[in-house]
């Protein structure tokens, strides 16, 4: 049993930066939790101030139910996986391994058990004379995991453990990881700036922007219903595409029309804004915004390429990039006043530099509070937009 509970944690750097602010996560046992977010949102302060290798300014942390702000590392049985493997290079992988187990004084055939155990887990038995600079990158990452299975933690703590790795290798230890973690039923945190990690490993995901949780989910929860611009944009690849749109009420319908452009591309004068009949429950919510602006989110996969354009229904553009992948082709489309990016079927030949219309699937559609950048229409309630979090620089 492993829970881990952080309640109004907060972290003050000397100096005065404020690297997490406010942060409340319930982990269960055997749960897989990754924090994401960009550089400097704070994800290793908040992974470090679980390990006790950073002290927690303020708030609580409870490992089981029990309050561990001021134990020592040591005595907190959790192991952390670090991004530089953090391997002794004088000692074998064998001992790399046992290192923590003979500063804890366990029987050395019990030591041996274990590090056998992990090593057969890992497939590196036959690494484990060798020392580190004989081994490459994956094998590196392989033994500092082996290295917190023998201690046998209750949580397991890992800070972008994949990083260092090739493309290639980062896809397989990925899947080794989810394994590892299914079977050794333990409770794991990890840390990761690559929302694929998130979306492909979690049972839950925090997102994190500003020191402050922007918000917290199942992966297909975040995807599907993002709380704000922000996770929109975070979550999926390539991004949502956001578009300045303008509320109209024509009849009793309403439009989401595009805001034109202050100065004019040449390329985009032949063909007006687009505009967008939205579906009756959306008119519900954009009513009020009637006369102002909104944005408008749709993934590039919520897009269909189309034969013509069409008012009210298709957004329109030419290309400027058209990228084949062989199971989908990519085209990046310049609009009247921004881009949109479609995943389209690859049956249609498109050329850059062409005429194309696109017919957004307006039931996948967001649309977004210019100010709040808070979703509208949310099924779930929402976090305070002061809780959203501002740059605290500049
Ligand atoms: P992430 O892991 O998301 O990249 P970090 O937790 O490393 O972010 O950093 C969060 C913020 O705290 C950043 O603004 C970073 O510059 C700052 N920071 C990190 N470590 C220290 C430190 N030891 N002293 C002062 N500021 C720090």
């Amino acid at each position: 049993m492993a829970t881990v509970q952080l309640k109004n944690i907060c972290k003050v750097y000397d100096g005065g930066v404020k690297a997490v602010d406010n942060v409340n996560i319930d982990i269960e046992d055997k749960e897989f939790v990754v924090l994401v977010g960009p550089s400097g949102c704070g994800k290793s302060t908040t992974l470090r101030m679980i390990a006790g290798l950073e002290d927690i300014t303020s708030g609580e942390l409870l490992i089981d139910g029990k309050l561990v702000n001021d134990v020592p590392p040591k005595d907190r049985d959790i192991a952390m996986v670090f991004q530089n493997y953090a391997l002794y290079p004088h000692m074998t992988v064998y001992d790399n391994m046992a290192f923590g187990l003979k500063i804890r004084k366990f029987a050395k055939e019990e030591i041996d058990r274990r590090v056998r155990a992990a090593a057969d887990i890992l497939e590196i038995t036959e690494l484990l004379d060798r020392k580190p600079k004989a081994l490459s990158g994956g094998q590196r990452q392989r033994v500092a995991v082996g290295r917190a299975i023998v201690r046998q933690p209750k949580v397991f703590l890992f800070d972008e453990p994949l990083s260092n790795l090739d493309a290639k290798l980062r896809v397989q230890m990925r899947a080794e990881i989810s394994a590892l973690h299914h079977r050794l039923q333990a409770t794991m945190i990890y840390v990761t700036h690559d929302q694929v990690e998130a979306l492909t490993m979690a049972d839950k995901i925090v997102v994190m922007k500003f020191g402050v949780i922007q918000q917290i989910g199942k992966p297909l929860e975040l995807y599907n219903e993002p709380q704000n611009k922000f996770v929109a944009g975070f979550i999926g690849s390539p991004p949502m595409n956001f578009l300045e749109t303008k509320v109209e009420a024509r009849g009793n319908d309403i439009y989401i029309v595009e805001v034109a452009p202050e100065n004019e591309k040449e390329e985009t004068k032949q063909f007006k804004p687009f505009d967008l009949k939205v579906l009756p429950e959306q008119a519900k919510f954009l009513k009020p915004y009637v006369g102002k602006e909104v944005i408008f989110g749709i993934r590039p996969e919520d897009v269909e390429f189309s034969k013509e354009a069409q008012e009210g229904v298709t957004i329109n553009g030419h290309t400027t990039v058209v990228e084949p992948l062989g199971s989908e082709t990519h085209v990046y489309v310049a609009t009247k006043n921004g881009q949109v990016i479609g995943k389209i079927d690859p049956k249609h030949t498109v050329t850059s530099g062409v005429r194309i219309a696109l017919v957004p699937d307006m039931t996948k559609a967001k649309f977004f509070d210019p100010d709040t950048e808070l979703v509208l229409g949310s099924k779930v309630p929402l976090m305070a937009p002061s809780a959203v979090g501002q740059k605290k620089e500049d």
